[in-house]
């Protein structure tokens, strides 16, 4: 059986009748495509939550609303945008498990800030005002396109996977990482210095990426590299989980 990848979701409400779990299709074609089994995984009470995760060989934590402040010691910004307590209370508490667990794990946009609060670390609450210098990083162009670079660390296992220092990305968020979580490493940063990469090199494979290499899939050798080393570290997890 093929690995299942669990993919966390947003809540979305698109009309008086219709509301409830949300993610980007692009998350579920990467997996399909890199040969995993996607599961979406929809908002619970943290210990179901946890629970749910027994079921998963690896996740995704997903993009969607800002992380509150609140989990990381601050008060609201002006420009904070929609927050979502719940999901951030279920989402920390899952990261602290997947990462006690060692299974990979793969932190997109949200994800990457979420994996850096859940680890001890800050956010910048809103790089226009709070980041003098900041590049668009909300970019006015369709999603899969690329807009900025980044360089990559050449010791890191991000450029031993993707085999390359230098990429150009896409870039839809509003919120960057700003203290680094202490068992974080930063790994690629785009030219204005806010932080696009982090790992965790002592784990089998936790990366975070601020950009979304799901909806680049289908054009960019480098996401696709990303998700296929992701969904074969899951697998491998999960043969040697059943011998
Ligand atoms: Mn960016």
């Amino acid at each position: 059986m093929k690995p299942v990848i669990g993919i966390t979701s947003s809540y979305a409400k698109i009309s008086e009748f219709s509301e409830g779990v949300y993610i980007h299709h692009d998350y579920h074609r990467a997996i399909e495509a890199s040969g995993g089994i996607p599961l979406i995984l929809p908002l619970v009470h943290p210990d179901l939550f946890l629970e749910t995760l027994d079921l998963c060989d690896g996740v995704i934590f997903s993009g969607g609303e800002d992380v509150a402040p609140q989990f990381y010691g601050e008060e609201p910004h002006q420009n904070l945008e929609m927050v979502s307590f719940d999901r951030d209370r279920m989402e920390i508490a899952g990261i602290q498990k997947v990462i006690s667990q060692d299974k990979p794990l793969l932190a997109i946009c949200r994800g990457i800030q979420v994996l850096n609060v859940a680890l001890g670390g800050t956010l910048f609450q809103d790089l226009p005002s709070q980041y003098p210098g900041a590049l668009q990083h909300r970019q006015k162009i369709p999603r899969p396109l690329a807009t900025h670079s980044v360089k990559v660390n050449g010791d890191s296992k991000l450029a031993y996977i993707i085999g390359q220092r230098e990429i150009r990305v896409n870039s839809l968020h509003h919120q960057a990482i700003n203290q680094v979580a202490p068992s974080l490493t930063v790994v690629g940063r785009s030219p204005d210095g806010v932080v696009e990469a982090v790992e965790d090199p002592s784990k089998g494979f936790l990366i975070g990426v601020q950009w979304h290499p799901e909806s680049m899939f289908p054009w960019d050798p480098n996401a696709k590299a990303l998700f296929q080393e992701f969904v074969r570290r899951s697998a491998e997890r999960k043969n040697l989980m059943t011998i």
